[in-house]
């Protein structure tokens, strides 16, 4: 296991995620979130919206445009669908992380991997079951981040879903630019080698660098 530096600041969540779930939690302005593969090669899928006004959320179209780059590195900042910055990675132990392979869900799986797929849960369901506690429903599912997830494009523009670059403990640190919802769908699929095959648990931590309200 890596053991990851310390967060700065008050530590205000630190819990697993379970294998296959969905989780959601506000991030304020200045929060870091860090995301820790504990056991390596688990895809974990992400989406951001804005905590006042949830019309605006994340946008890989022009999180790509604006970096003129397909993967999100350190320093990249996660755009919104209005061109605000949400959240920027502040650190990470991992090369690169996807954000154009999008989210499972039960249909797709049925068309890649056969009708007896139909039943098993997936990404866009967890993402569903998250967004239900806010109001939000299919329409307001984006494209999504893939942290840990290895994606590459090869030089005739074919897209790969190989086996992960992640290893047991590493991780993704992002600092909130604005009061955020963070989204996870702890990836479920077992029919490609996203997850390696065995869908894990996950760590998330949240700290901030304010003094707890008193
Ligand atoms: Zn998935």
């Amino acid at each position: 296991m890596i053991e990851a530096p310390a967060l700065k600041g008050r530590i205000v969540l630190d819990e697993v995620i379970p294998a296959r779930a969905p989780w959601d939690h506000a991030v304020r302005k200045g929060e870091t979130l860090r995301i820790i593969d504990l056991e390596g090669n688990q895809a974990v899928d992400f989406l951001l919206y804005a905590l006042a006004d949830d019309a605006v959320r994340y946008s890989a179209q022009d999180t790509i445009a604006a970096q003129r780059n397909i993967f999100l590195r350190t320093g990249t900042v996660l755009l919104s669908n209005e061109g605000t910055a949400m959240a920027r990675i502040t650190g990470t132990t991992v090369a690169y992380h996807d954000t154009i392979g999008g989210a499972c869900s039960c249909e797709s799986n049925t068309l890649r991997y056969g009708h007896h797929t139909k039943a098993q849960h997936a990404c866009v369901e967890n993402f569903l079951h998250a967004n239900a506690r806010y109001g939000r429903g299919k329409r307001d599912m984006v494209s999504n981040i893939n942290w840990f997830m290895n994606v590459p494009v090869e030089a005739d523009g074919t897209l790969g879903i190989v086996d992960g670059i992640s290893a047991p403990g590493l991780y993704v640190d992002l600092e909130a630019q604005m009061d955020l919802v963070a989204v996870i769908s702890n990836c479920p699929q077992i029919n490609n080698p996203c997850n390696g095959f065995k869908p894990t648990p996950i760590r998330v931590v949240i700290s901030s660098p304010r003094a707890p309200q008193s």
